[in-house]
């Protein structure tokens, strides 16, 4: 078979891929082979001897070289799927992950039908913008500290259809916000400073600094949040945290200190806890 056949350009790029140590070579070949050829798996399974034009080949050998030095999937393509919608994602933005979908579960069991939403530090704008998707007759404020990021959900949102549901505002944490909501929503930078060196290069060298860095001990934003949110959420309203491994006692003791009771810890796929909610203490 031609070395520029599909069929043997996928097996060539996937082993290149493992060499490199990704975990997922076969997977990351065969997208990259889509994106460059403009084709579906379909295409790839029905038609295994097709070749590709000098563009397609040179697309496609720019991509694997890529994924070599570490850069995501999702960042080469620019697009990273969350949720069962595609969503752009930019070297401004977090790269939205399926662990946080732990989060989107955990709202839609607590949120009412017209809930008005706040998500603190909303990156792609990956949560905010699923939850309104998902509940027609809800509505939403999302902030980021990043312009550039605030671009980047402004697009998703009208992409997928909810920004006249969305106002993106940009400031820290709650400084460019105003109303009050039934659920608050953050999956903050949670990464302690002094661990983000030895990160691995997929995540260190391309998800944005101020995307993982949650201080010295990872635990800031949620003090900032803690502290501030009692001010913004609804008698009897929720609030929702995405925390890294080992955060559960820390993140719970910050909320109880600010008069939040613990309202239920969420486990990702991996089973880990991954997600904390709590509600507001009547008085
Ligand atoms: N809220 C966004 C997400 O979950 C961004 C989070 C972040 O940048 N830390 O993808």
């Amino acid at each position: 078979m031609p070395a520029d056949h599909l069929a043997s350009l996928l097996a060539a790029a996937t082993q290149r891929l493992k060499a490199a140590g990704s975990d997922t070579p076969t997977l990351d070949a065969r997208l990259l082979l889509q994106a460059a050829a403009g084709l579906t798996r379909e295409d790839l399974i029905l038609g295994p001897d097709r070749p590709l034009s000098p563009e397609q080949l040179a697309t496609f050998e720019s991509f694997v070289a890529r994924r070599e030095r570490h850069e995501p999937v999702s960042r080469i393509l620019g697009r990273r799927e969350f949720y069962g919608r595609v969503f752009t994602v930019t070297p401004a933005t977090l790269d939205p992950r399926p662990d946080t979908e732990t989060i989107i579960e955990a709202a839609l069991k607590v949120m009412p039908k017209a809930a008005r939403l706040l998500d603190l530090g909303t990156g792609t704008g990956a949560i905010a913008i699923t939850l309104l998707a998902e509940r027609p007759g809800a509505t939403g404020t999302a902030t980021d500290l990043s312009p550039d990021a605030l671009a980047v959900a402004r697009e998703n949102a009208a992409r997928l259809g909810v920004a006249d549901r969305l106002s993106l505002v940009e400031g820290s944490w709650f400084a460019p916000v105003s109303g009050v909501f039934d659920i608050i929503l953050s999956n903050p930078p949670y990464i302690p400073a002094g661990e983000i060196a030895g990160l691995s290069p997929d995540v260190r060298n391309f998800d944005p600094g101020l995307a993982l860095s949650g201080g010295t001990d990872g635990l800031d934003p949620y003090r900032i949040i803690a502290s501030g949110a009692a001010a913004y959420l609804a008698a009897g309203g929720h609030l929702l945290v995405e925390i890294g491994a080992g955060q559960v006692p820390d993140v719970e003791a910050i909320f109880d200190a600010q008069g939040f009771a613990a309202g239920g810890r969420h486990r990702d796929l991996g089973g880990h806890i991954r997600c904390l909610g709590f509600n507001r203490v009547q008085k």
